[in-house]
């Protein structure tokens, strides 16, 4: 797990979208993952992930309190989070500013309707040049058709970790883009899905909000968090 808390990215918000906008400009290809405590989890449990998320070329940004906790473990200070709903946020505003394309790919056909309506009203500047909802079929095909269209920006809403393999997988096709893998963003921003409210937000507990009010992720929270826990403390043993 230190490996990739080592990796994380360790400035401030701030400093990460200013770097997002010098790669947006310069069309420098980039690819940013948004950990969880699952998501370190699963690198550890999945020899290809491993590799995804040690590569060179990506970027791990602490999407989750518990990868800022963790990292405290290993004596690394992360001053904040960068969250996929953020993020995806900045990444709108930024095409919106530069005239950029984006592809969106991902979530239900009904959410995806209303970040195209979202994007038509209050981004009006951002070029869309694809969307797709996440439930057809052939998901290689859809790659194909972005590979055609080179967007500046694509953003892919599948889950953790379909959606982070099937853009390493694609990468190499690629010449220019940011790739971002943004789980549930989508839901939240088209309005579908609420975010907690603010006090959990202010007090770290978002990931609380969300798991006690979806029981299907509470076998998720047990692979993820208190397996997580367990293998932090018993590297930071080791390392002694
Ligand atoms: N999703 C999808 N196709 C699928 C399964 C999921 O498009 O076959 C979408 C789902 O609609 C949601 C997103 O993937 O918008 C991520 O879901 P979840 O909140 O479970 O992801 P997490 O961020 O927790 O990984």
């Amino acid at each position: 797990m230190k490996e990739y808390i080592e990796k994380t990215y360790r400035k401030g918000k701030d400093e990460f979208y200013s770097e997002i906008e010098e790669k947006l400009k310069d069309e420098k290809k980039t690819f940013v993952i948004t950990a969880n405590p699952e998501i370190l989890t699963y690198g550890k449990k999945d020899k290809q992930f491993d590799k995804i998320l040690l590569d060179k070329e990506t970027i791990i940004v602490p999407d989750g309190i518990g990868v800022i906790k963790g990292a405290k473990m290993f004596g690394i200070d992360i001053p904040e989070r960068i969250t996929g709903v953020e993020l995806t946020q900045q990444l709108m505003k930024l095409c919106d500013k530069y005239k950029k394309s984006m592809y969106l790919f991902g979530a239900t056909a009904e959410v995806m309707g209303k970040m195209k309506t979202l994007i038509e009203q209050k981004y009006s500047g951002i070029q869309l040049l694809g969307t797709q909802n996440g439930y057809v079929e052939d998901k290689q095909a859809v790659m194909e058709d972005i590979k055609a269209k080179c967007p500046d920006v694509v953003l892919v809403a599948l889950g953790v970790p379909r959606q982070e393999k099937l853009i390493y997988d694609n990468l190499n096709g690629f010449n220019k883009g940011i790739f971002v893998g943004i789980g549930g963003s989508f839901d939240v921003i088209s309005g579908t899905k609420k975010r907690a409210p603010k006090l959990f937000i202010k007090l770290n507990l978002e990931w609380l909000y969300r798991i006690a009010f979806s029981p299907a992720r509470w076998k998720r929270f047990y692979e993820g968090n208190i397996k997580y826990i367990f293998k932090l403390k018993k590297e930071v043993k080791n390392n002694k």
